[in-house]
């Protein structure tokens, strides 16, 4: 076993606003743990939230280890485990299901009453609990750069997201939102050789989209005549699936003011606690429209999230900043400008 450090640096959201850089204990992994060695991060919107409201009412309590996506190397491994041997290359995905409750035996796994969340990416090591090393470490090729395996956590989101919809994969999507989640819908959907318009109120976030294979982008205002551009890139009558993936109640109705008759609205940025959003109801009643939420990721997702990244499906394009862990709050708060997408972690 290589010499481990007797402490390393973390980071620590401590409250709204406010990360700390610290010196911690470097604990061993007891039987069933491994300890992680970080070898990069990344920062999300779900991250962004966390940093913005001062905590997350399911996945953390102030002041705690901070950060959720992830890759690295196992530094060490305790009793008992026999998936991953020091060295292997893995990612670990920031939850973890029961496997029995009703849930989970359904292969629901992200409706698990018992799910654990895991926080501390952005750190040079994070010790991985024992449920986690069971249900939610994945081991990755020696092809697949750790900055690349890092996405696996909201790619697997984002086809949790499409699995849940019922949509022919032929037909053609909208997507609400250029973020870092709204991009990978544009690039899985792109990648499936469905036709794909993305539309946002930043032009940067667009070309981005381009890149990543929207066949056509819509620069929208927040507006009324919003609604008549976004049916534009659909001969008139609107798309047959759109994707909400900004977090707005604005856009959850936005969506469902988009979708062609019989098509289907995947609400799926999460808005803060408490808001609505109100919907025409004559339209999802006569246009029949199939309206669904999506949260989170599971085991069958994360599996395919990392082999589509194995295979090379290329989202670096949404990486477009890199820091160190004393920079995240100034990530963060680039991103809150939205002059950052997402920012690359190099502990
Ligand atoms: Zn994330
Ligand atoms: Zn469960």
């Amino acid at each position: 076993m290589t010499a481990l450090p007797i402490s390393h640096r973390t980071v620590y959201l401590v409250a709204s606003r406010r990360l700390e850089v610290r010196e911690a204990p470097l604990l061993r992994p007891r039987a069933g743990e491994l300890l992680l060695r970080v070898g990069a991060a990344t920062t999300c919107g779900t991250d962004l939230k966390v940093w913005q409201r001062g905590g997350h009412p399911r996945m953390l309590t102030v002041p705690c280890a901070f950060g959720h996506e992830m890759a690295g190397t196992v530094a060490a491994a305790g009793n008992g485990v026999e998936a991953v041997r020091e060295g292997d290359r893995v990612v670990v995905a920031n939850s973890a299901s029961c496997g029995q409750c009703a849930a989970c035996r359904a292969g629901r796994e992200n409706l698990c009453r018992d799910l654990d969340y895991l926080n501390g990416a952005f750190g040079e090591y994070l010790l991985v609990p024992e449920r986690f090393v069971r249900r939610s470490t994945y081991s990755i090729s020696r092809d697949l750069p750790l900055e690349r395996a890092t996405l696996a956590e909201p790619l697997a989101c984002v086809l949790h997201g499409l699995e849940v919809c019922d949509s022919d994969r032929r037909q053609e999507a909208l997507v609400l939102g250029g973020g870092p989640i709204g991009l990978m819908f544009v690039a899985v959907l792109a990648a499936r050789g469905q036709r794909v318009v993305l539309a946002d109120l930043i032009p940067r976030r667009l070309e981005v989209g381009s890149v990543l294979g929207a066949a056509e982008t819509v620069l929208v205002s927040g507006g009324a005549e919003d609604a008549a551009r976004l049916r534009g890139p659909f001969a008139g009558t609107g798309p047959a699936l759109v994707v909400e993936a900004t977090g707005h109640p604005a856009a959850w109705e936005a969506a469902i003011e988009a979708a062609a008759p019989g098509g289907e609205v995947l609400l799926f940025g999460g808005c803060a606690p408490g808001s609505t959003a109100s919907c025409d109801t004559h339209r999802v009643h006569y246009s029949e429209l199939t309206v669904r939420g999506a949260y989170h990721h599971r085991p069958a997702t994360f599996r395919q999230a990392v082999r589509l990244l194995e295979e090379g499906l290329d989202l670096t394009p949404i990486v477009d900043h890199e820091c160190r862990l004393s920079g995240i709050g100034d990530a963060l708060a680039a991103m809150e400008r939205r002059e950052v997408l997402k920012s690359l972690v190099r502990p």
